[in-house]
């Protein structure tokens, strides 16, 4: 067990170290069999916000034989004082060094965490390369939506679970627990876990080029490893995380939160999670009626968030809604992820009788001709009528998200976003008297593998930059902040999400060169990233800036998430066309691919 007393005061905030808080989970570790640390490779204060973890968490420590432990990056202060007094990675509930685990797990939900991973590795005096660890090293696995394309980490995990990791974690520590009492090697394991189905052992795998630079051919080297991937689906969802542990500091998302649904089927193109998130599921309210009492009773929270991709679509939400609040009267609830076309004056004014959050919408386009590409076919009309609503029950703050860079946008559609400001703004003045105050956060779209668009290039870093200056001349005034992000930030996530296996050397060496924490404007430095480019002798604008061939053997073609190869092109043609495809819960089934594979879908097909 690590002792920390000689560091901590040296650090800052130490809290995010200490553990021991509310609900954490401190087993026997000496009579329990089998021991996994789930990491969320960044700040406590984000990892503590984000909803994996937990759910992993809780169905582990659920199980006698299993005990489940969190680590998360530690700062550049306390990596320094770690360092510098030998002191390895260790777990928040136990101490005990990462490398006396038996399964190391990461959550992957954002590329520009992976050279976090490789640091936290180093860091736990564990070889960073998956061919350097031998039998006494512990199992190096990664899930989460980013490992739907594997292949840049693949020179680093031992395996990948695609999907919902609920089920296929169980099976694993299964056939773990069966070969530990064997004694037989590592390799044994790896053959034997890259039968069950969700699991992708990338070292099974062969992957060829071509002299251009595309893959040429992903071939299995063993029978035990499939052609094919297919991502682990629930029928069910699994009971919610109704006793997570909870921070002794701030966080990110201060607050308790129960997944009302899984999946979206609004099927906007540009979205990676509506895609491999398929099909909704959804909980009944009596079930998040019990887990919001359960997790008021065992966390003390007094607000909530209905956590859903789309918490307006949730069925009879303004039931739910109006019920919660009748059951606990002084709770402020926040929903995220409200849509305009489906929102409901009816929520609007129930939220507005109790405490308020803020409210947030996402046009994403400045035009409904740019929208209609994208699939979010929502009209102006529409968002002018919500913004006069919201601004006539008394909201005064209102966010408005947009993405730059989308395909086929032109300057007109930037133009538009003015516009569309514009008048909200008007609205929001002329609602009694008061002055709205208006925040605009624009992001650069990243094209992601698994959607109708993953074929489409990334507009140039120029392009972006011109954007950026028709909006910040457009829009700039009083009430109205304009928030905008990095071009080079998005132009680095845009290579690591559609990159292949070769992008494993560039990542190493940009770690090397001393690249951690990426996703913080403070230690972000693409100037590293681009000499390991060089070093590697790749193109970044080969993966990024690149329009694929339909026909391209894509390095995430061995996944098979659901969504067939064949939807996605008619997706992307009728972009292309300007054609918007219906939401399937509303309308017909699209045959999107999943119709035969999941009971939901099924239902749902035959109904049409
Ligand atoms: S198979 Fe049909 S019902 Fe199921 S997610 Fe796809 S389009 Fe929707």
């Amino acid at each position: 067990m690590v002792c920390l007393d000689s560091i901590l005061h040296q650090v800052t905030r130490p809290a995010r170290y200490t553990g021991n808080e509310w609900n954490s989970v401190v087993k026997d570790w000496v009579k329990t069999r089998i021991k996994v640390a789930l990491i969320y490779p960044d700040l406590y204060e984000i990892g503590m916000s984000t909803m994996a973890v937990p759910i992993l968490y809780e169905l582990l420590n659920a199980r006698d034989d299993i005990l489940a432990e969190r680590v998360y990056a530690p700062w550049p202060d306390m990596e320094a004082q770690m360092r510098a007094n030998d002191v390895p990675l260790f777990s928040l509930e136990s101490r005990h060094p990462l490398k006396d685990f038996d399964i190391v797990g990461f959550s992957l939900g954002y590329e520009l965490t992976y050279t976090n991973v490789l640091n936290m590795l180093d860091l736990a005096q564990i070889p960073v390369f998956a061919s350097e660890r031998d039998d006494s090293h512990p199992l190096i696995i990664a899930g989460g939506c980013c490992v739907l394309n594997p292949e840049p980490m693949a020179d680093f995990i031992d395996l990948f679970v695609m999907g919902e990791g609920e089920e296929v974690l169980l099976e694993l520590a299964e056939s773990f627990r069966t070969w530990k009492g064997e004694g037989a090697r590592k390799e044994e394991l790896l053959h034997q876990l890259a039968t069950i189905p969700g699991i992708y052992v990338p070292s099974l795998y062969q992957v060829e080029y071509q002299a251009d630079g595309l893959v040429k051919s992903i071939t299995p080297t063993v029978s035990q490893a499939s052609d094919c991937i297919q991502r682990r689906i629930m029928t069910e969802l699994p009971r919610p995380v109704t006793r997570p542990v909870v921070p002794y500091i701030e966080v990110v998302h201060d607050r308790g939160a129960i997944e009302i649904q899984r999946g979206c089927s609004r099927g906007c193109r540009f979205c990676q999670a509506g895609m491999i998130y398929r099909p909704v599921r959804e909980r009944t309210q009596s079930e998040v009626l019990q887990s919001v009492e359960e997790l008021i009773a065992n966390c003390g929270y007094n607000e909530v968030s209905l956590v859903s991709l789309s918490t307006g679509d949730y069925p009879d939400i303004e039931e739910l809604v109006a019920n919660l609040f009748q059951r606990h009267p002084s709770l402020i609830l926040s929903l995220p992820s409200l849509r305009i076309d489906g929102f409901s004056v009816g929520l609007l004014d129930l939220l507005a009788s109790h405490k308020r959050t803020g409210l947030t919408f996402a046009p994403e386009a400045g035009s409904e001709r740019l929208r209609r590409v994208i699939n979010k076919n929502i009209t102006e009309d529409e968002l002018l009528r919500v913004a006069a609503a919201v601004f006539d029950r008394g909201w005064t703050n209102l966010k408005l998200y947009f993405m730059l860079g989308l395909p086929t946008e032109t300057d007109d559609d930037v133009e538009g976003i003015i516009r569309l400001v514009d008048e909200v703004c008007s609205l929001g003045r002329k609602a009694k008297g008061r002055r709205p105050q208006l925040r605009i956060s624009l992001s650069n779209y990243v094209p992601k593998s698994h959607t109708p668009f993953q074929w489409m290039a990334q507009v140039s870093e120029a392009e972006i930059t011109a954007k950026h200056e028709i909006l910040i001349q457009g829009i700039r005034r009083r009430g109205i902040k304009l928030s905008w992000q990095d071009s080079k930030v998005s132009l680095l996530e845009a290579i690591l999400s559609r990159g292949d296996r070769r992008l494993g050397k560039v990542i190493y060496r940009a770690w090397q060169l001393g690249s951690t924490f990426d996703a913080w404007d403070e230690y972000f430095d693409y100037t590293r990233w681009l000499n390991a480019f060089a070093e590697a002798g790749l193109e970044p604008g080969f993966y990024a800036h690149r329009e694929r061939s339909l026909d391209e053997l894509l390095p995430w073609s061995h996944i098979d998430v659901g969504v067939s190869s064949d939807f996605l092109k008619r997706e992307y043609q009728r972009a292309v066309e300007g054609k918007g495809t219906p939401d399937c819960r509303l309308e017909s089934c699209n045959a999107c691919g999943l119709e035969k594979k999941h009971p939901v879908c099924q239902q749902r097909h035959s109904l049409h």
